[in-house]
This record gives structure tokens, C-alpha cells and sequence, in this order.
């Protein structure tokens, strides 16, 4: 017993150290896309700071990732999504329920574009059951049905999305056309700024709000590599995979694109994200990043699961 219970302190220190530390914390719980990739699960960042924590994007694989990556569950504050592309709310069933499980006992908050109602009324049916035996199994004690339920809020650009703790997150659309509306999360605390896209192309609204940021967290897609993979597929016979690999090379930005954007920016560290396709090995990152260090002189990073990056107050 006595090991177990030094296992979980160990293991929950560095999450309650985060929450009062005074910095701004950015953790990676998911930094893939849609295509299944062993290394990666799917959108998600995650936001530490003075008590507040908040999830942008909840994609399939993540809750499981930020369980992994010691982020502090039950303080659970809010989650932002993006848009709703499966691959960005795969795990907001989970996020209520398992952050519930973990100890929050009051309704999540979820902001995201207008619709964000639709999607959380939808988690919350599939997941009444499961609430239902969890409070009869547990007692309301210890799992209050409030703690099950989550509020859905339509963010708009015009005003702070999210201003507690002196955490301020700001909504912006960004270009991910067909789908409307798509944003990306600008968050500032303590003269740090951290700006998520989300999925998208080019976008100026994002060198904007980019503007002097610490850190750029950037949808990249390489153009280059999955138009080979379409053309491959087409070559075998395989209309359908063609097709639906061309689609999807319009609405997002290259790691060039995501470079120069980063450069006009000038922000200081650009990290690649959202990573189609899933790279294999070196040789794979090497033809992905092609380019991007001679559009963007600043640091660059190729994202990870369970990378971290900490900012103290400027
Ligand atoms: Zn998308
Ligand atoms: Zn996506």
C-alpha cells in the first residue's frame, strides 16, 4: 500500500507544481491528425496556469495522453475546441467523464464555434448511462451529477473567450474552408502569448494575432508528401484514398507556409503540429521540414506528444 501511495505522489507533484508556479505552462497531449499514427494521438494542447487548467482540442487518443503526461485531470477547467472535425473531439466524452472520475465536481465549460452546443448535448446523451452508474456506484458524495454535465459556449472574436486568474484566451476564425466556422486560440498571462491554429491554411489572421508570440503552434501538412501518396494510390487502382488525399491538401498549411507565417509573426518559436502524414523516421522528417528553416530563423520545433514548454512572467 505504502508504495502505491508513493507512486501516485510522485506522480501528481509535477501537476500541482505547475498549477502554482506563477509561469505559463504548454503541454502537448496530441499532436497528430486523422491517419493512424502509433506515435501520436490525435489534436490536443493543453494550458497550465495560476490553478487554471484548459484543454484546446480533445481529439481520439489525447485524454489518454494527458493522463500519461501527468497533467493535473481533476482541475479540469475548460476545454476550447477548434472546429469539429472528429479529429479534434474524439475524447470529450472522455474529458467529462474521466476529469469527473479524477475529482472535478462542478459542470465542465466548453467553448468552441457556433454548434458547440450540438456536439457536447450529443456527448453528454452517449455518456448518461455511464454518469448514471458511476454516481449509483460511488454515491453522490463523491461523484455529485454535476460534476457529469458540461456547458457549452459559442466563443466569438469580438471579446475574451475565457479571462480568470489573469489566463485571457481570445478566439479568431482562421481559413480551414469548407468548414465554418473554424478558430484558432490566442492565450496571453503574464506577458506571454501562446497562439494554437488549429486547423487551417495560410492565414494572415494568424500573423496577427501571431504577432511577437512566444510560441506559434501550427497545423502542418506536407503538400509534397501526400500528393505523392494520392498519386501512389491512384497508380494502384485506388480512386477513393486519391481523392480524399487531394481534398485535404487545400485546407491546411505546409511547414513552409506555417514558417513564413511564423516569420512575418516574428515570434520566437514555431512548433509543427496536427503532422500529416504520420512520419516514420528520420528520412520522413527530413523531406517534411524541407524548406522551413530557410523561411523562419527562429527556433523550430517538430511537435511530440508529451513535449512541454514553460514561459515565467515577463
Ligand atoms: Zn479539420
Ligand atoms: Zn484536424
Amino acid at each position: 500500500m505504502r508504495a502505491i501511495l508513493f507512486a501516485l505522489a510522485v506522480i501528481c507533484a509535477p501537476a500541482q507544481t505547475m498549477l502554482k508556479d506563477g509561469q505559463l505552462h504548454v503541454v502537448l497531449c496530441g499532436t497528430g491528425s486523422p491517419l493512424p499514427d502509433p506515435q501520436r494521438a490525435s489534436a490536443c494542447t493543453a494550458i497550465i496556469a495560476n490553478g487554471e487548467f484548459l484543454l484546446f482540442d480533445i481529439g481520439p487518443g489525447s485524454w489518454r495522453k494527458a493522463g500519461l503526461t501527468q497533467l493535473p485531470l481533476a482541475n479540469l477547467s475548460a476545454v476550447f475546441l477548434t472546429h469539429f472535425h472528429s479529429d479534434h473531439i474524439g475524447d470529450l466524452g472522455e474529458a467529462i467523464t474521466m476529469s469527473w472520475a479524477a475529482g472535478r465536481a462542478q459542470p465542465l465549460d466548453v467553448f468552441g464555434p457556433p454548434g458547440a452546443d450540438k456536439v457536447v448535448a450529443g456527448f453528454q446523451a452517449a455518456y448518461s448511462l455511464d454518469a448514471g452508474y458511476r454516481t449509483e456506484h460511488h454515491s453522490a458524495q463523491w461523484m455529485p451529477p454535476a460534476g457529469a454535465k458540461a456547458k457549452a459556449t459559442a466563443a466569438n472574436s469580438d471579446q475574451p473567450v475565457f479571462d480568470r486568474s489573469g489566463v485571457r484566451v481570445f478566439a479568431f476564425p482562421v481559413n480551414h474552408h469548407p468548414i465554418t466556422a473554424a478558430f484558432g486560440y490566442r492565450i496571453e498571462y503574464r506577458g506571454r502569448k501562446v497562439v494554437i491554429t488549429g486547423d487551417t491554411s495560410k492565414s494572415k489572421e494568424v500573423e496577427k494575432n501571431a504577432a511577437r508570440a512566444d510560441l506559434l503552434i501550427h497545423d502542418a501538412l506536407s503538400k509534397d508528401m501526400i500528393l505523392a501518396a494520392a498519386a501512389m494510390a491512384e497508380g494502384m487502382g485506388q480512386k477513393r484514398q486519391g481523392k480524399m488525399a487531394r481534398d485535404i491538401v487545400t485546407y491546411h498549411a505546409t511547414p513552409v507556409e506555417a514558417a513564413e507565417t511564423a516569420a512575418s509573426a516574428k515570434v520566437e518559436t514555431l512548433v509543427l503540429t496536427h503532422i500529416v502524414p504520420p512520419l516514420r523516421d528520420e528520412a520522413h522528417q527530413k523531406v517534411f521540414l524541407r524548406g522551413v528553416a530557410e523561411a523562419f530563423a527562429g527556433k523550430i520545433v517538430l511537435a511530440a506528444d508529451g513535449m512541454r514548454f514553460d514561459f515565467p512572467p515577463r
